[in-house]
């Protein structure tokens, strides 16, 4: 484990050096080079986090971005710490330090070479030109304000910094490093939390409908119905799995149904399996079929709109028979299966938790916070950038572009003169 050097006085100490963490010392350095930064992290080796994003690939932006794409924060604030790193800008940056991007389906942004490792290797690489002590290994475990600054416990040891980046991430993935000491860190520092959640997380479903459908993809559009308040509509790929669903609907779903759980008490969820469908165009669809192909059974029929053993499962439940000929099929087993396709019950236990959540909901809230600077409203001289701020993304690159931004708008203020 590499030594901290004591000798001279640290001017920023960034606790955690993920993704936030390196951008707000990489763009702090390249402000002002004659700082002294060290970033400190708990974990034995760095960015276990980026290297497992993206499906190992890292999706590091997305070529559209508003604060439309984000929950939990101010609209307003959220707006505003994006402006101040756009998209062009994010992808010059990682021009400069030697990764070109490439765009792919729903304006996700990889690297050309599409491995996450290029992405770390880059950060790392910059990082160290400008000088930053980057200490892996090195856990914060308290702050306290002294005359100094801040004085940071460090394994045992003392670490006195002028100012101090709190960039530890939420308690997503607790593998990576990111176990939620941050919040607490946060907190004898004299902020408030709002209650945490898992999002981006698969979630279970009760019941067996969906055993035998693991493995199939489809469209779909979830609707999550809070007991009270509006529902929230979510449309994308769906994966059946062993234990209920995943892939980009049910992940973006996730949130919104523990925040509904936890906020308003109760929460129910359906899926649409013909998304953009109304109950009348369904059906009409249905009828219209029935007048062209008579004779045609109706399994056949439907699994030219969904896939066939997504049919085979839904005919079986509503105890409809596949083999009954279109003409056949009575308006009242017409209409419960229009309403199944639209309204399908998808009665969600749980997710599977924050041990495979990509993202954390709830934090340090984002008011707490000077949306300029990044600097602490109750605790001047800390900044907090990233996962730890009550903000999460959906799915897509929203999440990394979150901490570039953040860890941009921190250099701006840790850098400003007086
Ligand atoms: C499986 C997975 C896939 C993902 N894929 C994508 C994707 O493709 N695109 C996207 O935009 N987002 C993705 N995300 C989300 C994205 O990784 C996070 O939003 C982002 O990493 C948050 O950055 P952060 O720096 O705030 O926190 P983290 O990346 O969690 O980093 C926090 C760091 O702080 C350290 N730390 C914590 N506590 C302490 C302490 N007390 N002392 C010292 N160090 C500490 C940790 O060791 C860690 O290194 C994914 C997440 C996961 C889990």
């Amino acid at each position: 484990m590499q030594p901290i050097d004591r000798s001279s006085p640290v001017d920023i100490a960034i606790v955690g050096a993920g993704a936030a963490g390196l951008a707000t010392g990489i763009f702090a350095a390249r402000r002002d080079p004659s700082l002294r930064i060290v970033a400190l992290d708990g974990a034995a080796k760095l960015g276990a986090k980026i290297l497992i994003s993206g499906g190992g690939r890292c999706n590091v932006t997305n070529r559209i971005i508003s604060a439309d794409d984000y929950c939990g924060g101010n609209v307003h604030l959220v707006r505003r710490i994006l402006a101040a790193l756009p998209v062009e800008a994010t992808i010059t940056f990682f021009r400069e330090i030697g990764v070109s991007l490439h765009e792919e389906e729903y304006g996700k942004l990889f690297p050309d070479t599409n491995r996450a490792r290029t992405v770390l290797d880059a950060l790392l690489g910059e990082a160290r030109r400008l000088g930053i002590e980057i200490r892996c290994g090195r856990r914060v475990t308290a702050i306290e304000r002294c005359n100094e600054g801040f004085r940071l416990s460090v394994g045992g040891e003392a670490l006195a910094a002028q100012k101090v980046v709190l960039a530890t991430g939420g308690l997503s993935y607790p593998k990576t490093g990111s176990d939620g000491t941050g919040y607490q860190l946060a907190s004898s520092l004299g902020h408030t939390l709002t209650p945490t959640t898992p999002a981006l997380a698969p979630l279970i479903l009760d019941g067996d409908f969906h055993t035998a459908l693991s493995g199939i993809a489809h469209e779909v559009e979830l609707t999550i119905r809070p007991a009270e308040g509006k529902a929230v509509r979510i449309r994308g790929p769906m994966l059946w799995t062993h234990f209920g669903i995943s892939g980009p609907a049910a992940l973006d779903a996730s949130r919104h149904w523990h925040r509904a759980g936890l906020e308003q008490g109760g929460v129910s969820m359906s899926a649409s399996f013909l998304p953009g469908e109304s109950f009348e165009t369904a059906e009409a669809g249905l009828v219209a079929k029935a007048g062209a192909q008579p004779r045609a059974l109706l399994h056949t029929v439907l699994s030219t709109m969904l896939p066939a053993r997504v049919a085979t499962a839904m005919l079986k439940q509503l105890r409809i028979s596949e083999r009954v000929q279109m003409a056949h099929l009575t308006r009242d087993d017409r209409r419960r299966l229009v309403r199944g396709l639209l309204e399908w019950p998808m009665p969600i236990m749980d997710s599977r938790g924050y041990a495979h959540a990509e993202v954390t909901a709830g934090g340090v809230p984002l008011t707490e916070v000077n949306a300029a600077t990044m600097e602490s409203r109750v605790c001047p001289g800390l900044y907090l950038v990233g996962e730890i701020l009550d903000v999460e993304g959906r799915l897509g690159g929203f999440n990394f572009q979150w901490a570039w931004c953040t860890g941009f708008v921190a250099a701006g203020g840790l850098t400003r003169p007086g």
